[in-house]
């Protein structure tokens, strides 16, 4: 990769020179199902936009040379993209995942992914032994780092050497961080996981999901599945997520600006008793962010003192908005226990450390100072309870 990411987010390489398209610089949206053939056994290279379409496979290439990638599958949600990918086992396989994961994803697992023959062993990835969980039948590593929503870091470099050792599969969901600060396949993945819902995309306003991989014979696999099974992103939607990329660079970096600031004022407070956010030296997953990312992202989880001052805080909100999702130019503040690990079982929940006193923050680009005066008179109002 010659060129910075965020040259990257705007141009492709490949195409550098040529003037298609009347020179637009905004890819044209081929907003169309099917596609006309000259003559029998003859085709544009486009037959039908289940299969391929021109404003999805642009979006697919920028997406795989963010991530260093050699193909990139856009889906039309994250959860698509992880469901097309879990169509890669078979019943009997065994998968060893991290435990504290995006509620969605749990749920796929026990509720869709059980049902098909799949077994699970889950661990904090973090911290505990991973090869001791191997198994004749596993196939696959599958793990977030940072966690959702607890921020647990684990070292991708050390897992994809235990991966590559027993033959295994090692599947980084990529999210949290984006490509902007994290390139999971440099460090020995083989698969990346992305809800472009999130920082892709980026503006709160559309669904999407990515599968990015460097090896051929995945890829192979993935793009007769995406064909056969049918959840590619449409072209208006390929459209949204390629004009939100390109400002990937100067969001993550504001919202990173904001969310260290923001971290630094919660520990502060005497409402709130445990800030999780790996820009903070104290966090215990500092030292492997710093080695393997590019910045710590713009999330941030927090717990507050009561369960009572966690539900007011979240009626009390009003610039900061009460919603599930992350990554947007809006702040956002989600209620893990009855939004996003809803579904997941209560005592996993609390093992994990998911409690009705947790919060999640993911700042958006807004002033700091609006955010902050926000949270003051919030908690002002706590205090006086
Ligand atoms: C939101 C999210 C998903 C699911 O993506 P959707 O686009 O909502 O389907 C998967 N993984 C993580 C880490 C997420 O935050």
């Amino acid at each position: 990769m010659s060129r910075g990411i965020n040259t990257r987010c705007l141009h492709l390489e490949e195409t550098e020179g040529r003037f298609d398209n009347y020179g637009a610089l905004s890819y044209p949206i081929y907003q169309t199902a099917t596609y006309a053939h000259p003559g029998v056994g003859q085709s544009t290279g486009y037959d039908y936009s289940r299969l391929q379409n021109p404003t999805r496979e642009q979006l697919e290439k920028i997406v795989a040379s963010l991530e260093h990638g050699t193909d990139a599958l856009a889906l039309s949600t994250g959860m698509a993209a992880i469901t097309l990918l879990f169509e890669l086992f078979q019943p009997g396989d065994h998968i060893i995942s991290e435990a504290d994961l995006y509620g969605g994803s749990i749920r796929l697992y026990d509720h869709v992914s059980k049902k098909n023959g799949y077994e699970f062993t889950f661990l904090n990835c973090a911290k505990d032994d991973i090869e001791a969980a191997i198994q004749p039948n596993t196939k696959a590593i599958y793990i977030e780092t940072p966690t959702n929503p607890m921020m647990n870091v684990s070292d991708i470099r050390k897992i994809s050497e235990i991966a590559r050792k027993h033959g295994l599969l090692l599947i980084v969901d990529n999210t949290f961080l984006s490509p902007y600060f994290q390139n999971p396949l440099d460090l020995g993945a083989d698969v990346v996981i992305h809800s472009g819902t999130k920082f892709l995309g980026g503006h709160n306003d559309t669904l999407a999901g990515f599968i990015v991989t460097n090896k051929e014979e995945i890829s192979e696999k993935l793009r007769f599945l995406i064909k056969t099974t049918g959840a590619g992103l449409s072209p208006f939607d390929s459209w949204l997520l390629i004009r939100g990329i390109k400002t990937l660079g100067i969001r993550m970096e504001k919202a990173q600006k904001n969310a260290i600031e923001l971290a630094s004022w919660l520990n502060k407070q005497k409402t709130v008793k445990d800030v999780f956010y790996p820009g903070l030296p104290e966090h215990p997953g500092y030292a492997i962010m710093k080695k393997q990312a590019r910045g710590f992202g713009s999330m941030i989880t927090f717990n507050v003192d009561t369960k009572e001052h966690a539900l007011l805080i979240l009626k009390e909100v009003r610039l900061i908005k009460y919603a599930e999702s992350l990554g947007g130019t809006e702040t956002l503040i989600t209620y893990p226990t009855t939004q996003t690990h809803a579904d997941v079982p209560e005592e996993v929940r609390l093992k994990n450390g998911i409690t009705p006193c947790t919060l999640r923050l993911s700042t958006g680009i807004e002033d700091v100072e609006d955010l902050i005066a926000e949270l003051e008179t919030v908690f002002a109002k706590l205090e006086k309870e």
